[in-house]
């Protein structure tokens, strides 16, 4: 069986504002805690509503890393 590629999500609390963004545009893999946003999840599928979270932080807080090798995808 082929192993399915899993996203690992961080996320900098130095660096995030709390602006919620990405919690407005992937709920399901983010939510702001204490003024700091805080992946719901450590892995999670390839999913683009995450992708496009990560991309439009305005802080560049968050990071997709491939869970299998650490490799960045996102923010690119
Ligand atoms: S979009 Fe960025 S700055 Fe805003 S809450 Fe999410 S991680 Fe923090």
């Amino acid at each position: 069986m082929a192993s399915m590629k899993r996203w690992r999500l961080t996320a900098d609390h130095d660096a995030c504002l709390g602006t919620g963004i990405c919690t407005a545009i992937a709920p399901n893999h983010f939510q702001v805690i204490d003024g700091r946003s805080v992946p719901s999840t450590e892995e999670t599928l390839p999913d683009e509503t995450v992708r496009d979270a990560v991309e439009s932080c305005p802080m560049e807080a968050l990071r997709i890393l491939d869970a299998g090798n650490g490799e960045v995808l996102a923010p690119l």
